[in-house]
């Protein structure tokens, strides 16, 4: 059976699912997103990724386009007809279709929603955390709200490529100050010299990831020493263990550098603890 994609209200095999030319999502990037993990078929971290898209929405001043409970009905039937057991349920909201114009359109169009899933190989995903992965680092290029999951990508496109060409798996942006902020789809942590787990506080121009967000609450749970502080590539070089999370890889050693080996330039037990711990949590608390 093929993929299928919820558009506006109803389902249609991808190959059909589409939007107007003039959706402002295409022509503006005027839109926002989520995804969620799905582990074992339910929603992970659901609330928190909720709570982020109504956030989201606001800050755009999108009026939401449905419930959230109604919301929640659509991202479960789309997992359920894409047969969906581990992956990613994937949730775009566009301010609507409208003549091309910069300013809000008035009287407001209806939000635009699309919804896709798919499939994970967890098993790989596993096998890829085992053997840990690597980062290069970028320039900060991004614009001052981060914090707001717009679809606004092209930075973080541009950085991801870079990545792959170099062989790694994710870009670490760099601000002006020298100190890294967050990768191009993930969260930035590491375990430093002295043993404390360290990542960007959420007073810079990060998204406030919800992997990251529940993974604090284990930690603090499991009495480690946490410091949401920020650190450059260098410390990142002499720390003992670094790892990104976000929902698409949950949380993912990185064990190289921009090229140098971090630590023994093997996966540490900090981070593979806490891999096992957080996947625990969001089955455990997954909807
Ligand atoms: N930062 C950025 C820039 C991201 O795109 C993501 C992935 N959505 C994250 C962090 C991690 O966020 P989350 O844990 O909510 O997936």
């Amino acid at each position: 059976m093929g993929r299928v994609a919820y558009v506006n209200g109803r389902f249609a095999p991808h190959g059909e699912a589409a939007v107007s030319v003039e959706d402002r999502g295409y022509q503006f990037a005027d839109g926002v997103y989520e995804v969620w993990a799905v582990l074992g078929g339910r929603l992970a971290d659901a609330d928190g990724h909720f709570q982020r898209l109504e956030r989201s929405l606001r800050e755009l001043k999108i009026v939401p386009p449905m419930t959230r409970a109604a919301l929640e009905v659509v991202l479960r039937e789309t997992v359920r007809r894409n047969r969906v057991r581990e992956g990613l349920v994937y949730l775009q909201v566009t301010r609507g279709v409208a003549p091309r114009d910069h300013a809000f359109p008035s009287p407001a169009p209806r939000p635009s929603v699309v919804v896709t899933a798919h499939s994970v190989d967890r098993a790989a995903a596993d096998a890829r955390a085992e053997a840990g992965a690597a980062v290069i680092t970028v320039p900060e290029t991004r614009w001052a709200r981060c914090d707001i999951k717009t679809v606004a990508l092209l930075p973080n496109v541009l950085a991801k490529q870079q990545a792959r060409a170099a062989g790694a798996v994710e870009a670490w942006f760099v601000d002006e100050l020298g100190l890294v902020t967050e990768g191009a789809s993930s969260n930035a942590w590491i375990v430093d010299k002295a043993g404390a787990l360290r990542t960007r506080d959420t007073q810079a121009n990060i998204l406030r990831g919800i992997t990251r967000g529940t993974l604090l609450r284990v930690m603090a749970r499991e009495g480690l020493k946490v410091e949401e502080r920020p650190f450059t590539p260098q410390e990142a070089l002499e720390a003992r263990e670094a790892f990104i999370t976000g929902a698409g890889t949950l949380l993912l050693p990185i064990v190289r550098v921009d090229g140098h080996t971090v630590g023994n330039g093997k996966v540490g037990p900090v981070a593979k603890q806490l891999r096992r711990l957080y996947i625990e949590e969001a089955r455990r608390t997954a909807v």
